[in-house]
């Protein structure tokens, strides 16, 4: 079979979380989220994950190279020989530059960058709608996905609240940085062909099988 090395791009609420969840399961892939992957490193103490720990104890960001050695790691140790699934890296092209230099280097290209876009006002409703209960982190949404009486869990009947990452200020700015790091680097990938539009205010099934069907013919295109 040929590989699938993907990169997935998006909005915070666009369902990228939600696909990447379908994907791990249709194709049996390895998911490598930057924060995950940087956890598990400084847990299992290898010698990335000790200089990783240091740099996360400081309180400083983990430098792109390191986070890149992280990848590079992974992509060495045998569970990603068919392809991987990367989220949150690359976000800029400095990272998208790292990336294909260490692919390049192993014989390996990125097959497709998928991005699952949506609006800006979409993601707004969406993450703004979100009300968490304050005892145990249930999440609902006021309107898709509302309790049975409104402020109050359904579950243990505590209060429901927003948190500070759904507020709007808090979601637009998000996004404000996600379209200055990220557009530039949309542009990169459709420059170089690999860029897959999903279009995210569709249900989360019509994307799943829009994608499914987009991987299908790029595995067909591999092996002419
Ligand atoms: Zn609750």
């Amino acid at each position: 079979m040929s590989q699938l090395n993907l990169v997935l791009l998006g909005p915070p609420g666009a369902g990228k979380g939600t696909q990447a969840h379908r994907l791990r399961e249709d194709f049996a892939l390895p998911y490598y989220s930057t924060g995950d992957i940087l956890r598990e490193a400084i847990a299992s103490e290898t010698e990335l994950g000790k200089q990783a720990k240091e740099i996360v104890e400081r309180g400083d960001l983990v430098p792109d190279d390191l986070i890149s050695a992280v990848i590079e790691e992974r992509l060495d140790s045998g569970e990603a020989d068919d392809g991987f699934l990367l989220d949150g890296f690359p976000r800029t092209i400095g990272q998208a530059e790292m990336l294909e230099s260490a692919l390049d280097k192993r014989g390996r290209a990125l097959t497709a960058a998928l991005l699952i876009d949506a609006p800006d006002d979409e993601v707004v409703r969406r993450l703004s709608g979100r009300r968490t209960c304050v005892k145990n982190g249930h999440v609902y949404h006021v309107e898709f996905d509302p309790p049975k009486r409104e402020g109050v869990c359904d579950q243990d009947g505590s209060r429901l609240v927003q948190r500070d990452d759904d507020k709007p200020e808090t979601i637009l700015n998000r996004l404000e940085v996600y379209h200055e790091q990220t557009e530039p680097l949309i542009k990169w990938y459709e420059e170089r062909g690999l860029l897959r539009r999903f279009d995210g205010t569709r249900t989360p099934d019509e994307v799943n099988s829009h994608i499914r069907a987009t991987l299908a013919t790029l595995a067909l295109e591999a092996e002419i």
